[in-house]
């Protein structure tokens, strides 16, 4: 499939570690030149801050390598995520590690962090993590809950960094967006992440939907491609799609090129494919 019409599309937010050579192969092909890599779960409880230590190495150094015979620059996040913030000496254990990492010369911030269950502990795990980005000046990618509390979720973690003066909103995007939190984000200053499932959740159509909606600025669209029922290449047939509904060029490059390389430029380490 090709994204064409000249438009070097970024996915902002795909878990390549679970993904073939092959996607890297058809992710080239399609037209995406640059992709960047939260730090999520693996799909089950990594035993110990070891654990995390290859995975942060695996980010910064396996998958960049991989990308790069296929002419694609890849990125990371670092962070421990919320599933696994229950084990709080894990957690302080993670976090100490975490510095080096980010200091890496592809690493562009903390992510994904946020919230899974609400729990207090995660709420914790959440300020620390959100503590150490405010230290260093790092950008946050935020994921919420993709429970019918995505709502409560959202606003917890959006009053969490509230409580935190030193960051800035517009250094913090909150993915995983729906239509019933797009306006209180954006409200507060955050950006927005749509991401695109290939069943149940947001479909490339329900997600111009919600740009017609709500309007283009201060959003991007991913694929969260991972290790689950998911499309790597899902941004490429929201392009077709807008491109179907008549949308032009260039509000296509603005959505698939110029937002996400406008928020990502704000760490200097990104350089805009
Ligand atoms: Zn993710």
């Amino acid at each position: 499939m090709e994204g064409g019409e000249g438009v070097n599309f970024i996915d902002p937010h795909i878990h390549m570690v679970s993904r073939t050579t092959d996607d890297y192969r058809a992710l080239a092909l399609a037209g995406i030149g640059a992709i960047t890599e939260p730090a999520f779960w693996a799909g089950f409880d990594r035993g110990s801050a070891q654990g995390f230590r290859d995975y942060f190495n695996q980010l910064t150094v396996a998958e960049p390598a991989r990308a790069a015979r296929f002419g694609i620059r890849h990125y990371c996040w670092i962070c421990l995520n919320p599933k696994e913030a229950e084990d709080l000496s894990l957690a302080r254990d993670v976090l100490a590690i975490m510095p080096e990492f980010l200091d890496r010369p592809t690493a562009l911030g903390v992510g994904e962090i946020g919230l899974n269950k609400n729990s207090v502990n995660e709420v914790a795990v959440l300020e620390l993590q959100i503590n150490l980005a405010a230290r260093r000046d790092e950008l946050i990618l935020v994921h919420t809950p993709h429970l019918e509390d995505k709502l409560k979720g959202t606003r917890l973690i959006m009053d969490v960094l509230r409580n935190e003066p030193r960051i800035r909103p517009e250094r913090v995007l909150i993915d995983h967006a729906e239509e019933h939190t797009v306006g209180e984000i954006r409200d507060r200053g955050y950006w927005v992440g749509l991401t695109l499932y290939p069943d149940s959740k947001c479909s490339p159509a329900r997600a111009v939907d919600i740009l017609e909606r709500y309007g283009t600025d201060r959003v991007w669209l991913n694929s969260a491609a991972d290790w689950g029922i998911s499309d790597p290449l899902a941004i490429i047939k929201a392009a077709s799609e807008m491109r179907n509904r008549r949308h032009p060029e260039e509000l296509i490059r603005k959505i698939f090129h110029d937002n996400p390389a406008a928020f990502l430029s704000q760490c200097p380490k990104f350089i805009t494919p």
